[in-house]
């Protein structure tokens, strides 16, 4: 069993205001908010 590439489906997003990150398995879920600011899923841009 290959493990593969573990980062083949993360998608890593920074808060447009405190610039703070996160990673998600994925998209980001559309409630999510921003752990340190408490900003939605509208003020986060994806890191390429
Ligand atoms: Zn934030």
């Amino acid at each position: 069993m290959t493990p593969g590439n573990p980062e083949a489906g993360k998608q890593k997003y920074v808060c447009n205001l405190c610039r703070c990150e996160v990673e998600f398995d994925g998209e980001m879920p559309d409630d999510f908010k921003c752990p340190r600011c408490k900003t939605g899923k509208e003020n986060f841009r994806k890191v390429e």
